[in-house]
């Protein structure tokens, strides 16, 4: 350890004597010395023994002072130790307060020697006292301050402590007036910012009984005492913030996996509801789809209507071929009678002259029937069914100019119809005008197939599905049936004579004129080649033996034509007459199925053939046999 020696009094004394000392014992040895001179020499060696003594206890006390000092030192840093071990333990927080508060009250007290001190801590934005030791927080007043962004920045700069009895320093932090007054009203004259990690965690405000601007020793050790600790405040401070922080955050992570779970059940149930609506729709579509018939089809959707929105009563208006009116067709639900009243659903009319058509027209797909109350007052029908409870319209737009409409009654719950119920019943109205379309289509198409291209008449595959049909009327009715069929006689001749092609210009003719000679329920159809077919509904074996012969006449009188071309662009034209054979059965006398029908048919025209042909045969045990 270092000792600064310093020249004080008593060692000027002791070299004064030691002088004298000196001087008397010269006058000694030279013996020029008197009586008096020894008593005075005697009294300088009583002092001079007095100095050496007075030198000796000076030392000893500065020596005693020192080891006190130390000694209080040593207390000192025993006694921050026990408290920077005891801070480091608890948490700088109020519901603590009752145990940090003895313990930073001792550090002040004992340590720095003042009871005069306040700690501010930062709580969110604002600053608010946590301890003070001279009276109780809540008598100071407004207890949370927000410093301005300047002080705190001149505060994080400052390290140790601030002297606030330094003017200069006051104005330079740009202090808030508010501590300006507690600080001048409390009688501060320290201030210590506590800094950590570039934040300022809060400030304490202290008066010191010893102003720490000093060089001495006591100050030195006060000033890295107070640091000591106020680093372990801030570090405490810091871990508590950041228990803080990561409690929000966990807070906030169970609040989102709370919300997350939440959400997803609300999904879940979001998704299997769909997930049914989707399959009830899927079934929805698929029946709609599955018919070929428009009846059917209509029915079908007031049927889901009914039955999937729960409307009571729905009402299904479609356009007449002829002029495009509106007219009832199909229709659900007793409320409906209110509106039908005596007469029948067709009666239900929208004419294409009214205002109703025409907003029905120009409306999109569905719509309130509440919008339209405006038109009641001149559309009876429509004020009938905003009085029998019918809420919603929707269009079935089948062509740009073609269009049905769907009214709903009330819903058989009573309340009001949601959006999903419209986005549904959208659905179902687009699927029956897409299954309408594809109906007409169809219908088009498999009319198309059945046609025989060269003749226009009805081809075997329609003549087999017919004869089928009207097998089964005939039997259901218990009615006759005449099947006839006829073969051109020799007209592999007749194309090797005049050529395929007027051939088939004689095929084509003698279709148009079996279309003419026959009756309007009979059908017609190209056989094959040239063979064709006539069913005869409800036609005995004479009616069709007379017709056959009619028939016959008729051709072997027709003059059919021919315009062939013969090189360049001459046509060579003749005229033909030719003969057919034909062949006669009955339903139910000569068979009870098709085949057998069309077979016994043919048996006939094969005895026409083998009886020299151009005749009528119809097929018997006894052939009738009408010859030329
Ligand atoms: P038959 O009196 O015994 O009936 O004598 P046929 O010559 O009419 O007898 P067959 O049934 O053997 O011949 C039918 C002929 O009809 C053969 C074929 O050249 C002709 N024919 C079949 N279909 C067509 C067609 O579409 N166009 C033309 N031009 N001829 C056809
Ligand atoms: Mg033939
Ligand atoms: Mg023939």
């Amino acid at each position: 350890m270092n000792k600064i020696i310093t020249f004080g009094k008593e060692h000027l004394i002791f070299v004064l004597e030691i002088l004298f000392f000196f001087v008397f014992l010269g006058m000694l040895l030279s013996g020029d010395i008197s009586r008096d001179h020894k008593f005075v020499s005697s009294l300088f060696i009583v002092f001079l023994l007095l100095g050496c003594s007075f030198l000796f206890l000076s030392e000893q006390r500065k020596k005693f002072a020192l080891a006190e000092d130390q000694k209080r030192q040593n207390e000192r840093f025993q006694k921050l130790s026990e408290l920077t071990l005891e801070f480091s333990r608890i948490p700088f927080v109020p519901e603590r307060l009752p145990e940090i508060t003895p313990k930073l009250t001792s550090f002040f007290t004992e340590l720095l020697q003042t009871n005069r001190f306040l700690l501010y801590t930062k709580k969110g934005r604002a600053y608010q006292p946590l301890i003070s030791g001279f009276l109780p927080v809540t008598e100071l007043g407004k207890t949370s301050f927000r410093f301005g962004n300047e002080f705190i920045c001149l505060l994080k700069s400052k390290e140790g402590i601030c002297d606030l009895s330094d003017q200069e320093f006051i104005q330079s932090i740009k202090m808030p007036p508010f501590l300006r007054t507690l600080y001048q009203e409390h009688q501060f004259d320290s201030l210590i910012p506590l800094v950590a990690e570039s934040e300022l965690w809060g400030i304490v405000l202290y008066q010191a009984k010893e102003k720490p601007k000093g060089t001495g020793g006591e100050t030195v050790l006060e000033l890295k005492l107070t640091s000591l600790l106020l680093h372990q405040i801030t570090s405490n401070l810091e871990r508590q913030n950041l228990s803080n922080k990561l409690n929000e955050f966990e807070k906030k992570i169970d609040a989102s996996a709370n919300q997350y779970t939440a959400d997803l059940t609300v999904l879940n149930r979001d998704i299997k509801r769909k997930i049914f609506d989707l399959n009830t729709m899927v079934e929805l579509v698929k029946t709609l789809y599955s018919g070929l018939e428009e009846e059917g089809l209509f029915s079908s959707l007031s049927r889901m209507i009914q039955e999937h929105l729960g409307a009571k009563s729905t009402l299904m208006m479609l356009p007449q071929k002829e002029n495009g009116d509106l007219l009832g067709k199909h229709f659900y639900g007793i409320q409906v009678f209110d509106l039908i009243g005596k007469e029948s659903i067709s009666e239900l009319c929208i004419p294409k002259s009214t205002p109703l058509y025409n907003w029905i027209k120009n409306e999109k797909h569905i719509w309130q029937l509440f919008n339209l109350q405006k038109l009641a007052g001149e559309e009876k029908l429509l004020k009938s069914m905003l009085a029998s409870g019918f809420q919603v319209g929707a269009k079935l737009s089948f062509t740009r100019d073609s269009f049905g409409v769907i009214f709903l009654g009330e819903k058989s719950d009573g309340v009001k119809y949601r959006q999903m119920d419209l986005d549904i019943l959208s659905i179902l109205i687009n699927t029956t005008v897409m299954a309408y379309k594809n109906i007409i289509h169809y219908k088009s198409l498999e009319e198309l197939s059945y046609i025989d291209g060269m003749t226009e008449l009805y081809n075997y595959r329609y003549f087999y599905k017919r004869l089928t049909e009207e097998v089964h009327r005939a039997k259901r009715f218990d009615r006759k049936l005449a099947l006839v069929i006829l073969d051109i006689d020799d007209f592999k001749t007749y194309n090797d004579n005049f050529g395929h092609q007027a051939g088939d210009q004689l095929l084509r003719q003698l279709g148009h004129l079996l279309s003419r000679t026959v009756r309007s329920i009979d059908v017609v159809s190209r056989y094959g080649g040239e063979e064709f077919c006539v069913i005869m509904p409800e036609s005995s074996t004479e009616e069709c033996l007379k017709f056959m012969e009619r028939l016959r006449k008729s051709i072997m009188n027709f003059p059919f034509k021919s315009e062939v071309e013969s090189g360049g662009e001459e046509f060579q034209k003749h005229e033909h007459n030719i003969t057919v054979s034909l062949g006669g059965a009955i339903y139910p006398q000569d068979a009870h199925t098709v085949d057998r029908l069309i077979y016994c048919a043919d048996m006939g025209l094969l005895k026409a053939k083998s009886q020299a042909k151009n005749r009528s045969v119809m097929y018997e045990e006894q052939l009738s046999v009408v010859s030329r």
